[in-house]
């Protein structure tokens, strides 16, 4: 490849929006055949809004709201500022803050344990129904406990970005199969899926489960590209072939990636595969 085809392709992608952090990244790009493409935040807007509340009895809802807005205040995460907003200000400080990739915050508000969670790491007991129906409408849902007993469940409702079908179907078009990979729920994962017009969806994934399915994928033969913003695909981003960072995501995902898109618009990520194939036809 020459350097100066290189060189002019990075520059046209800087143009473009696309910053490509090295001379071997348009080459790797150029031989992608799948594309996994984180939910939250990626392909949804990420800016999440409380959609329902629901306490155990002997519990008020403005109970759960209060403590979950504390346990979150310290966390970037779009869940805990959905959480935030929406809970009574303002929010107790916490004293002893943990945050948890992939599964939630760990927090002391008021001398209690609190932890917001997803739903599978605890024993939902009278909420169970509840967190169900909400999956079931596409919601993700998390759980409030206070000193180990949950006490509440809070459902969240994102909506996709406008451009994120549109995306899949180029990147179609390029031949790629796309590949939808996230922690949240199976449901609200489907319902995602269905509305971007994709087939294969692997849920409940947590940080190293995403490396995992990305390897998965490589070991199956392909050449495989990640796209996500969160602290939780930094991993998987790195273990691609190419990684694709939101540059409206966290520090940490835009450090292992390969290409940050200046936009958090998906079809940016289509035009640097196409550019990478403009780029290198010419050379090779
Ligand atoms: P995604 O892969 O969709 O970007 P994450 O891996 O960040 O999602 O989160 C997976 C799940 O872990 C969320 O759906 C939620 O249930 C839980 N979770 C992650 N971060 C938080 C948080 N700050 N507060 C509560 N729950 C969280
Ligand atoms: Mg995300």
């Amino acid at each position: 490849a020459t350097p100066t085809a290189l060189l002019v392709g990075t520059g046209r992608g800087a143009k473009l929006g696309i910053l490509i952090g090295g001379p071997d990244v348009l080459g790797r790009a150029r031989r992608i055949d799948a594309v996994v493409l984180d939910k939250t935040g990626t392909l949804t807007r990420g800016d999440l809004s409380l959609a329902a509340v629901h306490a155990v009895p002997g519990v008020t809802e403005r109970e759960v709201l209060r403590l979950a807005g504390a346990a979150e205040s310290p966390s970037e995460h779009p869940i805990a500022r959905a959480v935030v907003s929406a809970a009574p200000t303002p929010p107790a400080t916490p004293t002893l803050f943990a945050n948890v990739p992939g599964e939630g915050v760990r927090a002391s508000v008021d001398g209690e344990i609190v932890t917001v969670v997803r739903p599978d790491v605890v024993d939902l007991g009278p909420l169970a129904d509840a967190v169900a129906a909400a999956e079931a409408s596409g919601q993700t849902v998390v759980v409030v406990t206070r000193d180990g007993t949950p006490i509440g469940a809070l459902a969240l409702a994102d909506t996709l970005k406008p451009t994120s079908a549109e995306a899949v179907a180029r990147f179609r078009e390029l031949g790629l199969t796309p590949v939808l990979l996230t922690g949240d729920n199976e449901r609200a994962a489907r319902a995602v899926a269905d509305e971007v017009g994709i087939e294969r969806v692997v849920a409940g994934v947590r940080p190293e489960g995403k490396v995992r399915v990305v390897s998965d994928l490589q070991a199956s033969g392909l050449k495989v590209a990640m796209v996500g913003d969160g602290v939780n695909d930094a991993a998987a981003l790195a273990a691609a072939d190419l990684g694709v960072a939101l540059g409206t995501g966290t520090d940490a995902a835009k450090e292992a990636a390969g290409i940050t898109l200046m936009r958090g618009d998906l079809l940016l990520a289509v035009d640097a595969i196409r550019l990478s194939r403009a780029t290198l036809r010419t050379i090779t």
